[in-house]
């Protein structure tokens, strides 16, 4: 038997924010999360013992459906999944999806970086907050930064964020994609994100567009 985890909702659609945007992807949404951010728009993904327990067998089965029908990738979100322990979520996805035809199928998880890291990835989206930010180890490994932009504050911990990647990666960031996203619905935070990423061609806007095209 495998390990069991808390899932909110799982389903196949197109990634909406970051890199990425776009794309034919896998989302696992799982429960659990003590990050508490005032904006969050999946508070309802916060109490894992409102969830039914899946085990990765399940997973893997409708990981393997959708694959079939074009994902190119999993991407692991919540809620915080690093609450839980993904080694084995990880390591069953990557040697069962793999066969004489096909490559293992790629991983990707969105993460605020307060946990202990476990698991493996082919694309870690480091999305820090300001009330409760990451383990350095994140600011080195991840491959794209995403910050929520409310206020002006955020503006600042954006800027603090890269800086703070710089000075542990003692070399440029050019490898690293930085993202500014408003807060769904924030006026301030739309307005803020366009005028910093103007003037900072070095950080790119994101848009939840999976939102405006109700889509999931
Ligand atoms: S880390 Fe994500 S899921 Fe957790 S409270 Fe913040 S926005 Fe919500």
């Amino acid at each position: 038997m495998t390990k069991l985890l808390p899932v909110v909702e799982k389903f196949h659609s197109l990634q909406g924010e970051g890199f990425h945007c776009g794309k034919s992807a896998f989302f696992i949404r799982l429960a659990g999360c003590k990050v508490g951010c005032p904006w969050c728009d999946t508070k309802h993904s916060w109490d894992s013992k409102k969830y039914p327990l899946l085990s990765i067998e399940a997973l893997l089965y409708e990981i393997k459906e959708a694959r079939l029908k074009g994902a190119s990738f999993i991407v692991l979100t919540g809620g915080e999944p690093l609450q839980h322990n993904l080694d084995e979520l990880c390591e069953i996805i990557k040697n069962r999806t793999e066969s004489t035809k096909l490559n293992p199928i790629k991983i990707h998880i969105e993460t605020s970086g307060v946990n202990d890291f476990s698991g493996f990835f082919d694309w870690i989206t480091l999305s820090p907050k300001r009330h409760n930010p990451p383990q350095d180890f994140f600011l080195e490994k991840c491959n794209e930064v995403k910050i929520i932009i409310n206020d002006t504050n955020d503006i600042e911990f954006a800027r603090n964020i890269k800086n703070k990647i710089f000075d542990i990666k003692k070399q440029n960031n050019n490898e690293k994609k930085f993202f500014v996203q408003p807060a769904w619905n924030s006026n301030n935070g739309y307005k803020l994100a366009i005028e910093f990423a103007k003037r900072n061609p070095d950080w790119t806007l994101s848009l939840q567009t999976h939102k405006y095209l109700s889509i999931q």
